[in-house]
């Protein structure tokens, strides 16, 4: 065999190999929760845990803080060991020291990657690194100065609206349509126009920095379920720095969290997250798959 050619065959085989097992290399996932008034992160954490570990792409670890190690500065996980940190934390939560407050600021605005689920968006209004990467958020005293509002108005256009006001807020758990307002989007390609999800808390009037925010897909938030009569951003990207994160207003609860529509859109988000792309493919009875 002429050597060259050999050479080239044993190089093109070796860079398939490499490509292989790069596109099996695994994702490091961190979940972060800890004590929080409104939800109940116990039982939520071990369950998106379980949804991950389906995946043989995912590897997670857990770590939890406390009012004690957030105060003796002792809580400091080392975030740049993971490619994405899924925030499980919610209304309430004690704040993170300082020290780790810059560490995860510098991981995010560095490349890292940031999941927010349902209530992380709830948390340290007074954080205002933490609010900008989440783009938008609920309760604790947000108010104007927190930001403006945002929705998107019934041409399809977004609103900052910097009315005075509370921010966050929802009615009675129901039923609702998911609108995708970005269909090329890897997080939503290959996901129907609209799909259903809940019963489930549907946030409103949320507010926040709102830099640098991507808004995938709406929730039309009625009046007849106390609602704003606006379309609200119920999956969002934001990017941070070099980071990217994936912010989903959706997950009261267990029940909600292991929903088809939920489980795909956190799978999907989680990894693009982490990489930047989406490999995960959707399933073919979404939303309706069950997961158990
Ligand atoms: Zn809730």
């Amino acid at each position: 065999m002429n050597r060259k050619f050999l050479a080239l065959t044993v190089g093109l085989v070796a860079s398939l190999i490499s490509t292989s097992l790069l596109a099996e290399e695994k994702i490091r996932v961190l979940i972060a929760d800890g004590p929080q008034k409104a939800h109940k992160y116990l039982d939520t954490t071990p369950v998106l845990k379980q949804i991950l570990n389906k995946l043989p792409r995912f590897e997670v670890d857990h770590s939890r803080s406390s009012v004690e190690t957030c105060a003796d500065g002792s809580y400091k996980p080392d975030f740049k060991k993971y490619d994405v940190v899924v925030m499980n934390e919610g209304f309430g939560a004690a704040d993170w020291p300082e020290a780790t407050q810059k560490a995860f600021e510098e991981y995010i605005a560095g490349g890292g990657g940031m999941v927010s689920i349902h209530a992380a968006n709830n948390c340290w209004p007074k954080w205002s690194e933490y609010n900008k990467m989440t783009g938008l958020g609920g309760w604790g005293g947000r108010n104007e100065k927190s930001g403006p509002y945002l929705y998107i108005d019934a041409a399809g256009k977004i609103v900052r609206d910097t009315s005075k006001g509370t921010g966050g807020a929802h009615g009675p758990q129901h039923e609702y349509e998911l609108v995708v307002r970005d269909q090329e989007h890897p997080i939503m390609k290959g996901l129907p126009a609209t799909f259903k999800h809940g019963p489930d808390e549907l946030y409103d009037k949320l507010r926040g920095p709102a830099e640098n925010v991507t808004v995938l897909a709406t929730a039309y938030s009625s009046k007849e379920q106390r609602g704003t009569g606006r379309h609200e951003p119920a999956l969002m990207v934001i990017s941070y720095g070099e980071g990217r994160i994936f912010h989903s207003i959706l997950g009261h609860h267990v029940k909600q969290i292991q929903e088809g529509s939920f489980v795909t859109t956190f799978l999907r988000g989680t990894e693009w997250a982490a990489t930047g792309k989406v490999t995960i493919p959707v399933p073919k009875d979404f939303p309706n798959q069950k997961f158990e």
